[in-house]
């Protein structure tokens, strides 16, 4: 038994599951480069006022699941829950504002939400993450919206749809949230505590409640899409009428309200099959007054947050076609100490010709080789007594199965040759 073990919600990554990690990790790099995004690397920490700010200090995120500490400074400290409040932060210390407009960044990396484990539900969870910053016209929520997509399509993940809804904006969600919150006090007998705890501080989040009492309420809430302005109206039509000519399906949603508070106008997620309850791979929306929240000029921006550890649970359970990674195509065996020297010498000039090589840190030629097969090397190169005199190598390909004695000066050639074959 293991001393120590890691904590709850956390997960190794062990070098059998990298290749789906990996697949992921270049599909979204090219689906980046393919739609014009330029990569942004942050801070996994940030001051913890910075999310409770921008992420909303009503929200579960902000109000249960942070993982806040001091550090030996005294200050307040938290390790980021999400993706957006820093990349913001980084856009308006940075002055990127001053860049031609729209900024499209990307990133990709770990967060971290004190949540109740389940599959596709960590504690340490991975993201990638994009954005779309100064352009406020719902083509910016359909290229996010289609890059957003474009992902699961190219994994090759089927069942995919949009949920889609309307969140509207300071002009018209406050008469909204009123319209709703009175609906939900004329059934203040029947909530559950948290509903009770939402209606009096965040009236939007009861559309969220996943208890199975509350889901009467939720149907017959009244829907934000009717009460929309003009111009929330007008943006959510011509986004619809985007997707429509395209083909895109997408289902609307009206319970669908997302975890964040900085969220106007769009909101969506993609939903894939094979994850069941956390049907949501990938979530996302506009939030036009975060930027002007967090202290930066007035900017509109778009963006959404794919969760890396749903899309490797939809790869296995689909049977998603993976590459395999990478390996050395040498290894070099050899027949006992004798050989040993020469056999270390002929690795370091593979590697200086920019071969990738291994060799066998000794045991019999037996177990050498089966090392090799293991390791999924091309070739085996096995050095005996009589091949050292000879200045010779025996180069076994292990994926056609046949030998020949190749002399060391051609050598390099010869793996070359097969190799590009
Ligand atoms: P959910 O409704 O499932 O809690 P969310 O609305 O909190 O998701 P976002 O904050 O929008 O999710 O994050 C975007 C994506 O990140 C989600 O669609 C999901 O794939 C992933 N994700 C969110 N929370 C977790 C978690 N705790 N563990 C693993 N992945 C997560
Ligand atoms: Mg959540």
């Amino acid at each position: 038994m293991a001393k120590y073990t890691r904590l709850t919600g956390t997960q190794d990554i062990l070098p059998e599951e990298q290749r789906y990690w990996e697949h992921f990790r270049q599909t979204v790099a090219q689906v980046a480069l393919d739609y014009g995004f330029d990569r942004i690397d942050l801070p996994i920490f940030e001051m913890t006022e910075l999310f409770a700010r921008g992420v909303g200090e009503n929200t579960d995120i902000v109000e249960k699941e942070m993982y806040s500490f001091q550090d030996k400074g005294d200050r307040d400290i938290t390790l980021r829950p999400e993706f957006t409040a820093g990349v913001v932060r980084a856009y308006i210390e940075n002055g990127l504002h001053v860049q031609p407009k729209p900024v499209k960044l990307y990133s990709i990396g770990p967060a971290f939400r004190y949540e109740r484990p389940q599959a596709g539900r960590y504690r340490q969870l991975h993201q990638y993450n994009a954005e779309i910053i100064g352009e406020s016209g719902p083509m910016a929520d359909l290229e996010i919206m289609l890059m957003a997509w474009d992902i699961y399509a190219r994994l090759d993940f089927q069942g995919l749809a949009f949920q889609l809804n309307a969140t509207g904006c300071p002009a018209c969600r406050p008469t909204y949230i009123e319209t709703l919150a009175a609906h939900y006090r004329a059934r203040q007998d029947a909530l559950c505590d948290d509903c009770l705890r939402r209606l009096e501080q965040n009236p939007l989040r009861l559309l969220d409640c996943k208890r199975e009492a509350c889901q009467g309420h939720i149907a017959a809430a009244p829907k934000i899409t009717a009460h929309l302005c003009a111009e929330c109206d007008a943006h959510f039509a011509e986004l619809r009428g985007f997707l429509d000519d395209l083909g895109r399906p997408y289902t609307l949603n009206h319970t669908l309200v997302r975890g964040l508070d900085y969220y106007t106008k769009t909101v969506f997620e993609v939903w894939a099959e094979g994850i069941g309850a956390q049907s949501a791979v990938c979530g996302g929306g506009r939030y036009d007054g975060l930027i002007e929240l967090i202290g930066g000029p007035a900017t509109p921006a778009v963006g959404f947050a794919a969760g890396i550890e749903r899309a490797v649970l939809v790869m296995k359970e689909q049977d998603v076609e993976v590459p395999a990674l990478p390996t050395p195509p040498v290894y070099i065996a050899y027949l006992g100490d004798a050989c040993r020297q020469y056999a270390v010498r002929l690795l370091v000039h593979l590697r200086e010709a920019g071969l990738g090589a291994q060799i066998a840190m000794g045991g019999s030629l037996r177990s050498q080789l089966r090392h090799a097969n293991k390791r999924d090397a091309r070739f085996a190169l096995i050095i005996g007594e009589d091949e050292m005199a000879a200045d010779v190598v025996m180069v076994r390909d292990l994926h056609a199965g046949d030998q020949e004695t190749v002399a060391q000066d051609a050598l390099i050639a010869t793996l070359r040759s097969r190799l590009d074959a």
